[in-house]
């Protein structure tokens, strides 16, 4: 049986342990770990919340929508994965953060959808810094262009980026996609666009979360590290 408590504890120190040697942080305070719990189940989900993690990420609006039900809890909800934008009314609705931003096209139709539910909505943009032909995300060059455009737009509250790494066995080889990261995001405070608040850098899953907080992350999305490998 998965030790969800143990688990939670041993990310944990592992983030505060990478947070130390990180020139970026201050405090293991400051790096929001986010329970990716795609393909668990809600009474993982309660354990994971009993032992104090207060954000979920999701991968499909379905999915977070049929537990969002269920899990009547006081927990924010984060979008990781690839959103459709004929889902972006669902999405707005459910989701407190949506990471996954990685088009134009697609921020506009959240724009629109926020603006009929009346809300600003918090997004990040994703971005494909490893340029891997299987994920998807804004190309590295395209990033500042779209963050400008992106901020235009009345509905929606630009609050960072976020990238998904390449699986490798060593993860020192993804240290310099975390690195341009962190400089595309640096470069984006420094712009202080009106209509952004750049406080959010999503990078870093199981395998790779402790290269990403030494490089600068304060965000990690960890699923497998906490509720151990998913059944498909
Ligand atoms: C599934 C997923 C994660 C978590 O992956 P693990 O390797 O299980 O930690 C993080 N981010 C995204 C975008 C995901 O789809």
């Amino acid at each position: 049986m998965t030790d969800i408590r143990q688990n939670i504890q041993i990310v944990q120190e592992h983030i505060a342990e990478a947070v130390a040697r990180s020139p970026y942080l201050d405090s293991a305070d400051d790096v929001t770990l986010i329970a990716v719990t795609k393909n668990h189940g809600v009474e993982a989900m309660r354990q994971a919340i009993d032992e104090g993690l207060v954000v979920i990420g999701e991968n499909r609006v379905q999915e977070a929508e049929s537990k969002y039900d269920v899990l009547s809890r006081d927990v924010s909800w984060h979008l990781i994965g690839h959103l459709q934008s004929n889902k972006a009314k669902k999405a707005v609705r459910l989701f407190d953060l949506i990471h996954s931003v990685d088009s134009l096209s697609l921020a506009e139709a959240i724009n629109v959808a926020a603006g009929k539910e009346g809300i600003v909505q918090d997004i990040l943009l994703q971005v494909n810094v490893a340029k891997d032909e299987n994920k998807f995300g804004l190309d590295a060059e395209e990033t500042m262009d779209t963050a400008q455009a992106v901020c235009k737009m009345e509905h929606l509250r630009l609050r960072g980026l976020m990238t998904i790494a390449p699986f490798t066995e060593d993860c020192e080889t993804v240290r310099p996609f975390f690195r341009k990261l962190r400089e595309l995001y640096e470069q984006l405070q420094k712009d202080d666009l009106a209509g952004s608040q750049i406080d959010c850098l999503s990078m870093g899953m199981t395998h790779d979360y402790v290269v990403a907080i030494e490089e600068g992350a304060n965000m990690v999305r960890v699923g497998t590290g906490i509720f151990g490998a998913r059944e498909y």
